[in-house]
This record gives structure tokens, sequence and C-alpha cells, in this order.
């Protein structure tokens, strides 16, 4: 491998079924709905695709299984420019997928089945070891088991940068090993024990993770932006977002996760508190369309204002 990865993610991969009907079935129940979609998501590969679409070198680390939604998700990765090198198709296991209910009420029901993305193995992460240990970050989540995600962020010699989502109390161990942990309010009361209902709280919660080991803590705060610190600016710096209509937040903070990952890399001489905003900005345009990966921008072009 002669150029240099900028961004490599070690994650998950899931296809997306989702019904809309007027009400959820009750147990045994078969009720009538009235939309159906099919759509490609998982952390991981929102993620990836979401630094991919702002111009970011992105290569996927994941495994989906040896049927349809396999290989057409593979063939999603290389339209929208993800280096699929190290997706790995795996025979006898389903890729992974999401089954969405959703009611006229706004109300879900979710079953994850996760297939292939339990098979990540610590062979992937050694497989990929040139690329893990030489990207410029290293992007994780927790929907892929842990252990090799820890492996990763033990190889590489850029910034590591974990979504701790879905939170899972174990996922401490990874902590040390963190130069940006990315949380929203519920990931962050259950990895600090601190519960997190307000920017006061969210600032205690930042305080603690410090503690335990990251380098710098960014809270997701929905529609009131993001707060962050480092071990080397303690101090909390409250970045604001604008206020949208919102029309579908689901995945917005995998958009944030993504686009802080390609405007490190790619505005490297701009300050901190700068890619925090112009992720905010990136992750707020992705909640006033539809869907998820179809609703990030591309080739967004960040700094036409001052934070
Ligand atoms: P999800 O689980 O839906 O992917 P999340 O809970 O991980 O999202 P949030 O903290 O809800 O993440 O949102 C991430 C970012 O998205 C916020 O920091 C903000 O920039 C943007 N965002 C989310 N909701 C809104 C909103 N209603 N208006 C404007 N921006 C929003």
């Amino acid at each position: 491998m002669n150029k240099i990865a900028h961004i490599a993610v070690i994650g998950s991969c899931s296809v997306d079924f989702c019904t809309y009907s007027p009400k959820l079935p009750s147990p045994g129940e078969t009720v009538i709905g009235v939309k159906f979609t099919t759509s490609y998501g998982g952390k991981g590969a929102n993620q990836c695709v979401a630094a991919a679409k702002l111009g970011g070198k992105s290569h996927m680390i994941c495994r989906l299984g040896d049927d349809q939604w396999g290989h057409q998700y593979k063939k999603h990765f290389q339209e929208n420019g993800v280096d699929i090198q190290n997706v790995h198709i795996m025979s006898n296991v389903a890729t992974g997928i999401a089954q969405i209910a959703v009611s006229e009420k706004g109300e879900n029901q979710i079953v994850i089945v996760p297939g292939a993305n339990n098979y990540l193995s610590i062979d992937d992460v050694h497989n990929a070891s040139e690329l893990i240990t030489s990207a410029e970050i290293l992007i994780g989540q927790l929907e892929t088991p842990l252990k090799p995600t820890l492996e990763a962020f033990k190889l590489n010699k850029g910034i590591k940068l974990l979504n701790a989502a879905p939170v899972r109390a174990d996922a401490v161990e990874i902590l040390p090993y963190c130069t940006i942990l990315c949380v929203n309010e519920p990931e962050a009361s259950t990895l600090s024990g601190i519960n997190v209902g307000s920017v006061d709280e969210a600032a205690d919660a930042i305080k603690r993770l410090l503690k335990m080991g990251c380098q710098m803590v960014i809270i997701t705060l929905g529609e009131n932006g993001a707060l962050y610190a480092s071990q080397n600016e303690t101090k909390l710096i409250h970045v604001l977002c604008d206020p949208v209509n919102a029309v579908d937040t689901t995945g917005a903070g995998d958009a944030f996760v993504g686009a802080l990952a390609t405007f490190l890399v790619t505005y490297k001489d701009r300050p901190i508190h700068q890619i925090i905003g112009a992720a905010c900005e990136v992750a707020t345009i992705s909640v006033t369309k539809e869907g998820t990966q179809t609703s990030y921008p591309t080739n967004y072009r960040p700094f036409g204002r001052e934070y």
C-alpha cells in the first residue's frame, strides 16, 4: 500500500427494513402497513459513508454475509467512494439487518440481527494491520465485538475516535486508548455514572470521562449542539448549532462522527472548536432530510462562517 490511508472505520453494516403502519402490531396481530423502505445502515458504515461523501479517503473494515444484501452493500460502498479492500463477505451467515416498525404516532419496534457483524475478529484486524496502523484517524463503535476494536485502537498510531454506541458498561476498558470519545447524553450517562439531562450535567460527565483516560470527550446534545473538553484544555466549550425543522434525526450522531473525522484530517490548521462546529453543521443538515446515509451531504465545504 503506497498511499497513507486517511480514515479507517472498523465496525458494523446492516440493512434496515422499515415498515410504516397506523399502529404497531401486538403479539400475534397482523396490521396493514402504508409504506416500506430498505436502506443501508449500521453505525460503522454510516460513519464511513458520511466521511467519504465529504471527500475523506475512507476505508471500511467489516463483515457482510454471502447473501444479496452483502453483495449489494459492497457495491454501495464502492459507489460512495469507500475503499472495500477490508470488507469481507463470509459464507453461512446473513448480513446484519434491522427490522423497524414505525407507527403513525412515531412509536417504533426494532429487531436487530447482527449476523456477520458478530464475526468481526482480531484476525480481521491483523489482516488490515498496515491500514489500521497508518490511518490518520481510526473510528470505532460498539455494534461489533469489543476485542477487535480494542486491538485496532492499540495498533493505530494516529487519532483514535470512539463513538461508544450502543453503549455497554465494559467499554470503559477502551477509554484509555481513545484520543476522542464521542457520545450522546444517554451514552455519557452510562459510561460516566452521572445522569446527563442538562448541559451542566454533561459538563460533569465530561470531567469524569476525562479522568477515565480519554484525551478528549465530546458529548453531542441534539439540537443543542455539542459540549467538549480535553486533557490539555480542560475548559468546557459549548458549540451551538442552528435551529432547523428536524424531519428525521436518525443517524445524526453518525453524520457528526464521519464529518468530525474528515474535517480533522482535511483542516489540520483549524482549531478544534471550529472543526466541531463544522461537524455540527453537517449533522444538522442530515436531520433536515429523510433517511440516514441518503441525508448526508456530499462535498460540503465548511468554514463559510466563523465560530
Ligand atoms: P442518532 O442516535 O439519531 O444518530 P445521537 O443521539 O447520536 O443521534 P444527537 O446528539 O441527537 O446524536 O445529535 C448529533 C448532532 O446532530 C448534534 O450535535 C447536532 O449537531 C445535530 N442535531 C441533532 N438533532 C438536531 C436538531 N433537532 N436540530 C439541529 N441539529 C441537530
